[in-house]
């Protein structure tokens, strides 16, 4: 749909495309040819696309995937996609909330053959961007790669290296499951209604083993927020308020791995993040 039928269909509704559920349609066909691009599909994949809206993106989708579970919240566009694509067997569609929904069981069955991996593709509600990306990394078993167009200064968070202000959990959460790579920067008038940011788009190809070996994973994220929530301050004050492990162990712990405690997190790499939580794991 371009921009004129976007409008008018809304205005058939009496309704208005919703900000809270971060509706911004594609309307360049030339970002959907990126987004299709980079999402690298064959006739073999069974893609789950997030947010599927008025079904711009399923469509070209379903054109190069075996199958596709399109997953919308917003009702009326639900039902909109019923009607578009109600003959096409390639295309299941479900009227669901993406951070309610239990993938497990959608992943583990599959649609009629059990496929071993999945491709999600989707044009983020933005605001939930870091939710959704939490929960795909939690499945990064079965998905094979992402495609996610979200706010440009996420995508910049994700892709960026220690140093900076950028460089977080959520850098070091991708990191340890996915490969992160920036396919492209969109300006807000690819959208219909433009967001008032820019956009960006980031291919995540889950790693077939995490980055770093990591003996408790719960403990290494635990580690990493801990060390990312006050990321100002020196890390051995940042992670004695964590208070999950006594002090002269967290003292011998930066002495055995060189690591100066007063260092701040964000100078640390995945690589250090690893050999402190194995350390703290095992003392
Ligand atoms: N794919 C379409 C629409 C993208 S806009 C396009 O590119 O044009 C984001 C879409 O996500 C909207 O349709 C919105 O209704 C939907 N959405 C918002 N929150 C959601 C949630 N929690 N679960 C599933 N879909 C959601």
């Amino acid at each position: 749909m371009n921009q004129q039928q976007i409008h008018d269909f809304f205005a058939l509704n009496h309704t208005r495309p919703k900000k809270q559920l971060g509706q911004n349609f594609l309307v360049n066909p030339e970002a959907l040819k990126i987004i299709l691009e980079a999402g690298e599909l064959s006739d073999a994949d069974t893609v789950i696309e997030i947010g599927a809206g008025l079904g711009c993106l399923t469509d070209v989708v379903t054109q190069h995937a075996k199958h596709v579970i399109a997953i919308e919240v917003d009702e009326l566009l639900h039902n909109v996609l019923v009607s578009q694509f109600l003959t096409n067997p390639r295309v299941q569609l479900l009227n669901a909330d993406i951070l309610k929904l239990e993938l497990n069981s959608l992943l583990l069955d599959g649609p009629g053959t059990v496929p071993t991996t999945f491709k999600v593709i989707a044009n983020l509600p933005y605001s939930i961007t870091t939710p959704i990306l939490w929960k795909l990394l939690g499945h990064h078993k079965q998905i094979h790669s992402c495609v996610l167009m979200m706010q440009k200064e996420v995508a910049e968070r994700i892709v960026a290296g220690p140093g900076g202000k950028d460089y977080g959990a959520l850098t070091i959460g991708v990191d340890y499951y996915a490969e992160a790579t920036l396919i492209a920067t969109l300006s807000p008038e690819n959208f219909y209604p433009a967001p008032k940011v820019d956009s960006a788009l980031l291919k995540l190809t889950m790693r077939e083993k995490p980055k770093v070996a990591v003996e408790d994973e719960e403990l290494f994220f635990k580690v990493v927020r801990t060390a990312f929530r006050t990321r100002r301050k020196m890390l051995k004050n940042a992670l004695v308020r964590g208070r999950f492990t006594p002090d002269e162990v967290l003292a011998t712990a930066f002495e055995e791995l060189g690591i100066a405690p007063q260092r701040r997190a964000e100078t640390l790499d995945i690589t250090e993040f690893a050999d402190l939580a194995n350390f703290l794991y095992r003392h």
